[in-house]
């Protein structure tokens, strides 16, 4: 078969493809496998209880569910949901914003597809824009979204030590140049992989610098406040008119409705939305009607606030517990110190072998982590820190993360006899 190179660049081999095989192979095949790899969030028992609700509400009211199966939103989204959502926001924290600062995508992964694409590539004067991405390692999603190849640029993190066990990256701001050719910046934060929440005040350095450059900060709050919650650091959820802002109904434990949050001004919204039109129609309804009520009584706070991030505190706290007691004592490692997400992200300082072959290893043993490498994408050095860290979800059920951990910590000791 004879492929353009869109066609080229979009089946090759790429790290989410084999993240999403790992994660559909784990869930269809036979025997016992410790799936600490992909973005899977957890089963929260009371929050499957507020779908449950929630979905016997719409039944019992008929129209909505009718409504919402029966016809296609606008692209924009659902225009009863966009009131709610923005409503809720204007309110608890006093942005300036209403249903036309809103749109709703497929995922937020279709999000950024769309806005990496609007801001990274050649624009209409033929000068080749990229998306800045101001700390790295970042989020494996974003690495293959470029339509145009080379259109993402990064920065490698600074690295700070923070104990035995604990390290830290930080936005190495020193070494962070906005030039003529960036077109966006942008991060996660939480930070997909490494559970790291940037500081307010490396929000207002980035936001400022975004500003000065006239071009756009994208912030990608999957995990972040005020939904779902995924946060255990104080910090103030952000947003301006320079923002971009993109949230996700999928951590809070609805992954398969595919909605996803962009807020921005009117004019992004409304690029968002014809991106939208062409390529999807109009976004899939079903996450908007089951959650519009809880936007509507702001519940989706307080559920975010005392059921999901309790939940994933305690879960991080006993998997970093594991790393620690099942790890070798000659391995020389750190945990990235764990401040949301739903990850951990471990760096091992003196193994023999790449963090590729170590997932190799593991998956021989029917343990799924996601290497490393993939999370460099946009750098223009080798760095070996790179190849010396894995992410691991500790998200599932207690006994396969620990048989997990457990199994990782063999694999280690052996790494390190070679
Ligand atoms: N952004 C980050 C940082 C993620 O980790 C993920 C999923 O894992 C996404 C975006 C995309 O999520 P979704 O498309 O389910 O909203």
């Amino acid at each position: 078969m004879k492929l353009t190179s869109f066609g080229e660049k979009f089946t090759r081999k790429s790290g989410i493809l084999e993240l999403m095989d790992d994660l559909g192979n784990a869930v269809a095949g036979q025997g016992r496998v410790c799936m600490l790899g992909g973005g899977n969030p957890a089963i929260i028992p009371e929050i499957q209880a507020v779908w449950n609700r929630c979905l016997s509400e719409l039944i019992q009211d008929g129209s909505g569910l009718e409504e919402a199966l029966s016809s296609y939103d606008t692209p924009q989204g659902k225009q009863s949901f966009l009131e709610s959502l923005s409503g809720m926001l204007k309110n608890s924290f006093g942005w300036n914003i209403g249903p036309e600062n809103i749109a709703i995508t497929n995922g937020s992964q279709s999000a950024f597809f769309i806005l990496l694409n609007l801001f990274g590539g050649t624009d209409a004067s033929g000068v080749k824009k990229k998306v800045l991405f101001p700390l790295c390692p970042e989020y494996i999603g974003y690495a293959d979204q470029g339509l145009e190849p080379d259109i993402f640029t990064t920065c490698p993190a600074s690295i700070e030590i923070l104990d035995d066990f604990l390290f830290k990256y930080h936005v190495d701001f020193s070494s962070l140049k906005v030039g003529d050719d960036v077109g966006a910046i942008c991060i996660s934060r939480p930070t997909n992989p490494t559970g790291n929440v940037i500081s307010d005040e490396e929000v207002r350095q980035l936001s400022s610098l975004a500003e000065d450059a006239g071009v756009p900060l994208i912030i990608d709050n999957a995990y972040g406040s005020p939904f779902p919650g995924i946060i255990f650091e104080e910090v103030k959820p952000f947003w301006n008119e320079n923002t971009i802002l993109s949230m996700s109904l999928s951590k809070i434990g609805l992954p398969s409705v595919r909605t996803g949050i962009i807020i921005g001004r009117p004019e992004i919204i409304k690029a968002v939305s014809s991106c939208n039109a062409i390529i999807s129609l109009a976004n899939g309804t079903i996450g908007q009607v089951l959650t519009e009520s809880l936007f509507q009584s702001g519940e989706i706070l307080d559920i975010s606030k005392n059921i999901v991030r309790p939940f994933y505190n305690r879960k991080s706290i006993q998997a970093q517990n594991w790393v620690k007691a099942y790890m070798p004592v000659s391995a020389d490692y750190r945990v990235h110190k764990s401040e949301g997400a739903i990850f951990l992200w471990i760096w091992f300082r003196n193994l023999k072998i790449s963090s590729r072959e170590l997932y190799e290893n593991l998956k021989k043993r029917k343990v799924i982590v996601v290497p490393g490498e993939y999370f460099f994408f946009g750098l223009d050095q080798d760095w070996e820190h790179s190849k010396q860290c894995i992410r691991l979800n500790y998200s599932q059920s207690a006994d396969l993360v620990e048989e997990g951990i457990r199994i990782l910590a063999e694999e280690v000791d052996k790494a390190l006899r070679q």
